[in-house]
Order: structure tokens, then C-alpha cells, then sequence
């Protein structure tokens, strides 16, 4: 454990050494040894680097750490835990607190895509713009406090794809002339959570729905844009991003889906990207299969070796599909109901069966 007296030593990291680089691993291990002998709060001029003050693997992780990181690589506080403090001075790129679980991340000025990916839990509070999917599959568990994502000014396109849960806040700052401060086919697949916005949007899934902001969510907007501006140096806009009159929200319209009740294949094909996702590429039907393949699409297929077998039965008493069968001392599998699960190979005493690897 670390002495009382380095509770808050500070460390600082530069990770150019004599013209030298410093590796992502270096650094990560050079950061993980300093926690271990006590460290705190850490001043790191990074070149680059990624998942700086992420998730924190050391037997002595002190529970409150400080980092404040100048030009980070990507994933900056991915995964990283509740009591991290990050602060990012200037941008950041890719990944900002992927999967957050618990840290407040700030970063002073623009991220770039895929801001709050995943989020789980925590703050995350960006100065600037994020680019495109950010805060797509942010969720919430119901242990935790729900994940909160403070963005001044807009998103990319495709940004909260599959949201699922926590709140996001999308101030439009100096956004006024664009068409849409979620760029284009925003919230596709959302099904929880709230996106606050503040000025124009367009382009939006046919699953959620604008609405108008009640009592609560003006006290949660007030209250969290006070901590939001404190943290990016921007206090002087808390009358400006206050004016509720401004501001709307997006909720997922979970009835109108289950109305709709369209095939995966018609959502894949039609819903979330026209075409299929790589449609511009190649042609993409849709269809969706399921894991579970017999025949040509399975991905290993049984081999039946009859010189190690000593007819126990056990494969074919154990196999899920009833799949074997049994003529004479001689036992096969039927392709078109086998689904390659190996379980026969598994059982098998004597190794008798052998699973194939398929190339598709
Ligand atoms: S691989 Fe699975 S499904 Fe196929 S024969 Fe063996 S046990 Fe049955
Ligand atoms: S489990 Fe093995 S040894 Fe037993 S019948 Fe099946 S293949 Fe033969």
C-alpha cells in the first residue's frame, strides 16, 4: 500500500525520452508502477498513446486518480473506473472513455468519433464537437448511476446508434446553421435513454420521438450544466444553454417499434442503412442468419473414425439434434440436421469423432 505521505505526490510523465518515443505499453507500465508506489495525480505529455488512464491494473490502484493529458492517442479513459478524474487539455481523438464505468473525462476542447461509445457509467464532457457514432450503444445498468454525455457544440452522423440507456446532452453551441446538431441518421435502433438537444435536428431513425422537456429534466439540465460548463472553462454560457425554450428531447417510441414488427433483415436492409451496410460495395441482401447452421454454413463438421470406435452409444444419446445415427456398428451424422456443436467429439471416449474445420 502506499505511504500516507505520497497521497498526493504528483508524477509527470513526458513520453518523448531523448528523442525516443515512449511506447503505448511503456507508458501504461511506467503510469501502473508509479499508482503502486503511491501516485495519485499525473501530469502526462503524451504523443500519441493510446488508452492513457483507462482502466487501471495494479494491486494498489488507489481508488481517486488524478490525470490531466496532453495530446492523447486513442481510448483516452476507456473502461476507466468510477474515481478517475481525466482532464484532456486541447483535443482528443477516437474513443474518448469507450465504455466508461465510472470515470469523469473532460476534454477541453473537440473529441473525435465514437465519443462515449458504450458508455456504462460516468461523466463525459467534451468542449467542443465529437465525430460521427458517438455515444451509440451507451447503456445502463441499474446498479450504477446511468452514464451522462455533455457535448458544447454537435455530433456526427450515426451518432447514439443503439443507445440503450443514460442521458446525453447536445448543447448546439454556435450550431445555429446547421440542419441538424446529431448530423444524419441519428438514434437508429435507440430503445433507452434521453438525448437533450438544443437546436436544429434532421435525418432522425423513425424509432424515437421529439418531445418537449418536463419539470425534471429542466432541474437535471440546470443542475448538470453548471458541473458541465465548470469543467470545460465555459461558466459564462450557463444563462445562454438555460433557455429551455431552446432546448427538446429524444426518447426512443418503443410502442410505435413494436407495432411495427418488421423482419431483421427488412431493419438491417432498409432501416439502419439503405442498401445494407456496405451496400456501396457489394450487394447485401440483409438476410440474417441464424448461429445455429446446418449443412454447408456450419462451421465445423464431425468425422467419424470407425477404427477407434467401440460402439458405446454415448454420441448418439448425447447429440442435441439427434443428428446421429446408428447402422449396424457404423454411426453417421446427418447434415442436415447436425449443427456442428461437437458435443459428439466431446463425449466420445475414444476420440471417434473428429470435428473438420469449414472454410465459408
Ligand atoms: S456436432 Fe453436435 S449436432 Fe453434430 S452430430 Fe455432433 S453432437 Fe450432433
Ligand atoms: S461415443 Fe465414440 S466410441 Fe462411443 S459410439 Fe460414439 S463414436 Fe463410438
Amino acid at each position: 500500500m502506499p505511504a500516507k505521505g505520497d497521497m498526493m505526490k504528483l508524477c509527470k510523465i513526458k513520453a518523448l525520452n531523448k528523442n525516443e518515443r515512449m511506447s503505448t505499453q511503456e507508458l501504461l507500465q511506467t503510469i501502473y508502477a508509479k499508482i503502486d508506489k503511491g501516485y495519485t495525480d499525473f501530469e502526462i505529455e503524451a504523443l500519441g498513446q493510446h488508452d492513457i488512464a483507462g482502466a487501471v491494473f495494479t494491486k494498489n490502484q488507489k481508488k481517486n486518480l488524478n490525470f490531466k493529458i496532453t495530446n492523447p492517442g486513442q481510448r483516452v479513459g476507456a473502461m476507466a473506473l468510477d474515481g478517475t478524474n481525466i482532464v484532456v487539455e486541447g483535443s482528443a481523438p477516437a474513443d474518448v472513455g469507450w465504455l466508461n464505468s465510472g470515470a469523469t473525462i473532460t476534454v477541453k476542447k473537440d473529441a473525435g468519433d465514437t465519443a462515449s461509445h458504450c458508455a456504462a457509467g460516468g461523466k463525459i464532457y467534451i468542449g467542443g464537437r465529437v465525430g460521427t457514432r458517438s455515444g451509440a450503444l451507451m447503456k445502463h445498468d441499474p446498479k450504477f448511476e446511468p452514464p451522462e454525455f455533455w457535448v458544447l457544440k454537435n455530433t456526427g452522423s450515426f451518432s447514439f446508434e443503439f443507445m440503450g440507456g443514460g442521458s446525453a446532452i447536445i448543447c448546439g453551441y454556435e450550431c445555429e446553421n446547421l440542419n441538424s446538431v446529431l448530423g444524419n441518421r441519428s438514434c437508429v435502433g435507440m430503445v433507452g435513454g434521453t438525448i437533450y438537444f438544443r437546436g436544429n435536428v434532421s435525418g432522425l431513425a423513425s424509432c424515437v420521438e421529439i418531445v418537449k422537456l418536463n419539470k425534471k429534466d429542466m432541474e437535471f439540465l440546470k443542475e448538470g450544466m453548471k458541473d458541465f460548463l465548470k469543467h470545460i472553462e465555459r461558466e459564462d454560457l450557463y444563462s445562454k444553454l438555460t433557455k429551455f425554450s431552446q432546448w427538446k428531447k429524444i426518447v426512443p417510441n418503443t410502442n410505435k417499434e413494436k407495432d411495427k414488427k418488421i423482419s431483421l433483415q427488412e431493419f438491417v436492409q432498409k432501416e439502419w442503412f439503405k442498401g445494407g451496410l456496405f451496400g456501396d460495395l457489394v450487394e447485401d441482401d440483409g438476410e440474417v442468419y441464424s448461429l445455429a447452421q446446418c449443412n454447408e454454413r456450419r462451421l465445423r463438421i464431425p468425422k467419424w473414425d470407425k477404427k477407434l470406435c467401440i460402439n458405446c452409444s454415448l454420441c448418439l444419446n448425447n447429440c442435441p439434434q439427434k443428428a446421429i445415427k446408428k447402422e449396424g456398428k457404423k454411426y453417421y451424422s446427418e447434415d442436415n440436421l447436425c449443427i456442428g456443436c461437437s458435443i459428439c467429439a466431446a463425449v466420445c471416449p475414444k476420440k471417434a469423432w473428429s470435428m473438420e474445420n469449414q472454410i465459408l
